[in-house]
């Protein structure tokens, strides 16, 4: 049988620290993300969904209304995303010319586009994800309640995400969402992965798997 695989992580445990520290990559990652994929593997097995990739599986879960599999399969996809948003102090890159562009035209700058985007974080209720995405040529920030993710729609390239679940930053922050939200927007953002990103936007709007621009 076919299996989702657990994608590496893209950097050490240790290497988002003191903002998100190894004991909450290990817990975050080893046993959150790897359960999400633990728990797809088992419900995928035997059917017409093991010959698909992880972000059809997510698609076709949304609109088949099968809410075990889409929240495990959108959950899997959003975390490898995730990690991939992020980058060690000083690793993260600026926008290329292109997305800072269309990020001046979208935000008016990158300042208030990380305004939008820190907001968009810290106001969701609950669990959830807050993102930077591309629809056509214009950017826009939003934010998705527990699995729910942007990769579902047709015609949409996310860029960039925060979790916000509490998993993600409990351990560093207490309940201080805001201030996990500001030490990533401040440092962690992986702009050269955006920019990859909204360069492929222009060759295939579909989300592809995790990683992958
Ligand atoms: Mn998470």
């Amino acid at each position: 049988m076919k299996e989702i695989a657990l994608p590496p992580l893209p950097y050490a445990e240790d290497a988002l620290a003191p903002v998100i520290s190894a004991k909450t990559i290990s817990y975050h990652y080893g046993k959150h993300h790897a359960g999400y994929i633990k728990a797809l593997n088992g419900l995928i097995s035997g059917t017409h969904y093991e010959t698909l990739s992880l972000s059809e599986m997510v698609g076709l879960s949304r609109e088949l209304n099968d809410p075990g599999i889409f929240n495990n399969a959108a959950q899997a996809w959003n975390h490898d995303f995730y990690w991939h948003s992020l980058a060690p102090a000083g690793k993260g890159g600026e926008p290329s010319a292109e997305l800072l562009k269309a990020i001046n035209e979208s935000f008016g700058s990158l300042d208030n586009c990380k305004k939008a985007l820190s907001q968009a974080a810290t106001r969701q209720f609950g669990s959830g994800w807050a993102w930077l995405v591309a629809k056509g040529g214009k950017l826009l920030v939003e934010s998705t309640g527990n699995a729910d993710t942007p990769c579902r729609q047709q015609y949409v390239k996310p860029l960039l995400t925060i979790d916000v679940w509490e998993h993600a930053y409990y351990l560093d922050w207490q309940n201080n969402r805001a201030a996990y939200v500001k030490a990533i927007v401040d440092g962690h953002l992986n702009w050269s992965a955006a920019s990859s990103r909204f360069a492929s936007a222009r060759d295939d709007w579909r989300c592809s798997n995790g990683s992958r621009p």
